[in-house]
C-alpha cells in the first residue's frame, strides 16, 4: 500500500535542503501512520535535520499541529493526507507565532481504467449525463483521468474549483450544480456520501476507487438522515442546560459562533455552559452527564452516528433552526452542517 501513495519526498527534500531548516515535525492521519516510514525520515535525517513523527493521528486540516510545532521549536510542519481547502487563512498559531507549513495531499495511484466502461453504462441506465465529479483529497488525481473519459463517451462532468471536498466543506457541490442530473464521489467509505446527502438533494453514485464498486444514494437516503436529523433537534427543544461545545484544533475554534449560541440561548431563557476540547467525541462528552443538549461549534461531523450518544447534539446550522433564526426550508436547501 505504502507504493500507492505519492509521499512527495522530492519536494520535501528540496524545500530542507533550500530553507536549511533543522527540526521537522511529520504530521498524518490516522490512515497513514502505519505505513513503512522509514524510508521518509531515513531520507529527512540524512539532510542533517532533527525529525520528530507527531503519534497522534490528524483527522483534517481543521487538525494541523501547528502550537505543537511552536512548542518543540521545529521550524517545518509536514503535513500529509490535506490540502488547505476551506482552511486558508487558519495557519497561524493560537499564540500568533507562526511556523511553515508543507501540505502534501498524498494522492494514491490506481488505474481506474478497469471499471470506468463499468461506470459508463451505470450512468446510462441512471440517465444521468450531466455529472458532477468530486473526490477527496488523495484522489484528486483520478478526477481529470475521468474527466477526460466522461467527455469521450459523451457525457457532461463538470468539476467545480479543483472538485475537492472536505466532511465538513462541501462548497464544490453546494453552488452551480443546480441542473445536474447526479454527482460522481470518488473516495472510499460513506463518510463523504453522508456529507453530502445532508447539503444537497443531488442524487450520489458513490465510485470506491480501491474496488470499483458503486452505490447509488438518493431520495430514500437522504430522507432518513434527515428523519434523523430532525427527531434530534425536536428531543433538544425540551432540554433546559445546554453545553456550547468547542475544539482547540486550529480549524475548529469558532468563538463568533460560540459568542451566538451564548447570546441566543440567553434570549431564550436557557442555561449554559461553554466547553472547549482538543478531540471532542461521544466518549468525552459522555463524562459530562449533566449536559442535557449540545451546541456543536467544533467539527459539524460530532452529528454522525449519534445514536451512540443519548443526549441531542446540534450543528451550528441545526441550533439556528431550533432558536428561529432560520427556516426549516434553508436548513433543507443549504445544508446541515
Ligand atoms: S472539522 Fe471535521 S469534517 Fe472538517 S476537516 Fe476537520 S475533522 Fe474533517
Amino acid at each position: 500500500m505504502s507504493s500507492q501513495y505519492d509521499l512527495e519526498l522530492n519536494k520535501i527534500r528540496d524545500l530542507v535542503q533550500i530553507k536549511s531548516y533543522s527540526k521537522i515535525l511529520i504530521q498524518m492521519p490516522e490512515g497513514m501512520l502505519d505505513l513503512p516510514l522509514k524510508t521518509l525520515v531515513e531520507e529527512l535525517s540524512s539532510l542533517d535535520t532533527e525529525v520528530i513523527l507527531s503519534g497522534d493521528p490528524s483527522y483534517g486540516i481543521c487538525d494541523l499541529a501547528i502550537d505543537l510545532g511552536i512548542r518543540l521549536n521545529c521550524d517545518l510542519l509536514v503535513h500529509f493526507g490535506h490540502t488547505e481547502f476551506g482552511f486558508d487563512n487558519r495557519f497561524r498559531s493560537q499564540t500568533g507565532k507562526t511556523l511553515d507549513v508543507l501540505l502534501i495531499p498524498a494522492t494514491v495511484s490506481i488505474n481506474i481504467s478497469s471499471f470506468t466502461e463499468q461506470l459508463a453504462n451505470e450512468l446510462k441506465s441512471l440517465k444521468w449525463v450531466k455529472v458532477g465529479l468530486v473526490a477527496t483529497a488523495q484522489h484528486l488525481n483520478l478526477i481529470t483521468e475521468l474527466n477526460e473519459f466522461l467527455l469521450s463517451k459523451g457525457f457532461q462532468p463538470i468539476i467545480k474549483g479543483e472538485g475537492q471536498i472536505l466532511g465538513c466543506n462541501l462548497s464544490n457541490i453546494r453552488y452551480d450544480f443546480d441542473d445536474i442530473d447526479g454527482i460522481i464521489g470518488l473516495y472510499a467509505g460513506n463518510f463523504h456520501t453522508h456529507g453530502i446527502i445532508l447539503s444537497t438533494t443531488i442524487p450520489i453514485l458513490q465510485l470506491d476507487p480501491y474496488s470499483g464498486k458503486m452505490t447509488i444514494f438518493g431520495v430514500k437516503e437522504r430522507n432518513r438522515l434527515i428523519k434523523k436529523r430532525y427527531s434530534v433537534i425536536h428531543k433538544a427543544r425540551k432540554a433546559q442546560f445546554w453545553g456550547i461545545l468547542s475544539s482547540s484544533k486550529i480549524g475548529q475554534y469558532h468563538p463568533l459562533q460560540m459568542k451566538h449560541a451564548e447570546k441566543l440561548l440567553t434570549q431564550h431563557n436557557k442555561s449554559r455552559i461553554s466547553i472547549i476540547a482538543e478531540n471532542t467525541n461521544h466518549q468525552s462528552l459522555s463524562n459530562l452527564t449533566w449536559i442535557e443538549a449540545w451546541v456543536d461549534t467544533a467539527c459539524p461531523r460530532l452529528i454522525d452516528d449519534q445514536i451512540s450518544y443519548p443526549v441531542p447534539i446540534l450543528n451550528f446550522r441545526e441550533f439556528l433552526y431550533l432558536f428561529n433564526e432560520i427556516s426549516w426550508e434553508e436548513l433543507l436547501k443549504n445544508g446541515f452542517l
